[in-house]
């Protein structure tokens, strides 16, 4: 099977063509992958402008479709179905993605599959390549880390299309604590990169910043709090921020509080549900502090860690044809289903 995956649900336009043999995701394979993100597009406004991302999705739609098609060396109608997703997103963007899947599908008279945008993410450890995982392949059943600027979730992956949220953030998303840290912390957007690199070689125990981990045996998150120390910290120690060397502290210290948590409550989701492996997706999952503590805290426990390479982390159309390619080899999907975009979208609900 081949299936085009589109995305449009944020501030990445992404189209890919992923190949499928039998029904088994550890036979998927990328054949062709295109993005275009809208970083610039946003840089001025300190986060995602939904209106400018609609117009910037409908600008590029068009032309990365054909680019995919290209790159995979493959006329539209050899494509055996369109797969796109459907939310949860921004309205506005989600609707770019699903007309231009709905008009492609039916010209070519082949099937559109409505996929969920965080069953997508869930995918991206089947399309990492052999020899980027030291690793055994993925094999269901797993927990899922997934921690964008716009998601901060622990999900358990128990089969494919069977998915249980064990946690979510009550309030901030984890990009977002990065994004808002940065601001306060005098950095551009995006704030996770600016913040991680400010950290380096600061020390992580300068400032004492609260781990808030709730309840134990709950997995949810609560990055507010974590925010507004930081606030309160900054304006306590003004003259000090000046200096180079305390702002490295404080970004250090800052950055451990975001990714201890994070660490924590993933190894003991996998410990609550017996799962032995764990898989991190989303723009966060580039932090590389975060990647190190997830290394030994998932050595320390038995679990094995699956750390999609960055491109396959971010919002890609990889994953969607990936899951699409998935869903149709197993007749997981109804042709007759309304494909109207869904920005809100519980994954339990699926
Ligand atoms: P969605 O939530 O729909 O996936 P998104 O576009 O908000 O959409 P991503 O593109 O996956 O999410 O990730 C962007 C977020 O990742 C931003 O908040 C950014 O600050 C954060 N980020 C990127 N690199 C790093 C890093 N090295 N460390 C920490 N955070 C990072
Ligand atoms: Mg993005
Ligand atoms: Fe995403």
């Amino acid at each position: 099977l081949r299936v085009l995956g589109i995305e449009s649900s944020c501030d990445e336009t992404a189209c890919a063509v992923v190949a499928l043999e039998g029904d088994d995701p550890r036979a998927l394979r990328i054949v062709s992958d295109v993005v275009h993100t809208q970083l610039d597009v946003h840089a001025d406004y300190g986060g995602v402008v939904p209106e400018l991302a609609s117009r910037a999705h409908i600008q590029h739609i068009q032309p990365l479709m054909q680019a995919a098609l290209r790159n995979a060396d493959m006329r539209a109608d050899e494509l055996d179905a369109v797969a796109v997703t459907r939310g949860p997103g921004l309205i506005g963007a989600l609707i770019v993605g699903v007309s231009a899947a709905q008009g492609l599908a039916h010209a070519i008279g082949k099937p559109l599959l409505p996929i969920h945008h965080m069953e997508g993410h869930l995918m991206s450890p089947f399309l990492m390549a052999r020899d980027e995982s030291q690793v055994a392949a993925m094999e269901f059943p797993f927990v899922a880390l997934l921690v964008s600027g716009g998601h901060t979730l622990l999900v358990h992956a128990r089969a494919f299309g069977d998915y249980r949220l064990l946690g979510q953030t009550r309030d901030d998303a984890v990009g977002e604590a990065f994004d808002k840290g940065a601001r306060l912390l005098g950095l551009g957007y995006p704030g996770g990169p600016a913040v991680a690199a400010l950290a380096e070689g600061g020390d992580v125990a300068a400032v004492k910043f609260p781990r808030v981990l709730l309840d134990k045996t709950r997995f949810d998150f609560s990055f507010s709090g974590l925010k507004t120390a930081l606030r309160t910290h900054v304006l306590k120690h003004e003259a000090q921020m000046l200096e180079e060397t305390y702002r490295r502290d404080v970004a250090a210290s800052y950055q451990e509080a975001i990714v201890d948590t994070l660490a924590i409550k993933a190894v003991s989701a996998c410990r609550h549900v017996g799962a032995t492996r764990l898989m991190i997706a989303g723009g966060v999952g580039a932090n590389a502090r975060l990647r190190e503590k997830l290394d030994v805290a998932c050595r320390e426990a038995g679990i094995v860690l699956y750390r999609p390479p960055i491109r396959l982390c971010t919002d890609n159309g990889a994953m969607i044809g990936a899951a699409g390619a998935v869903r149709l080899a197993r007749g997981l999907f109804d042709q007759h289903a309304p494909v109207n975009p869904i920005p809100r979208w519980p994954i339990d609900e699926l």
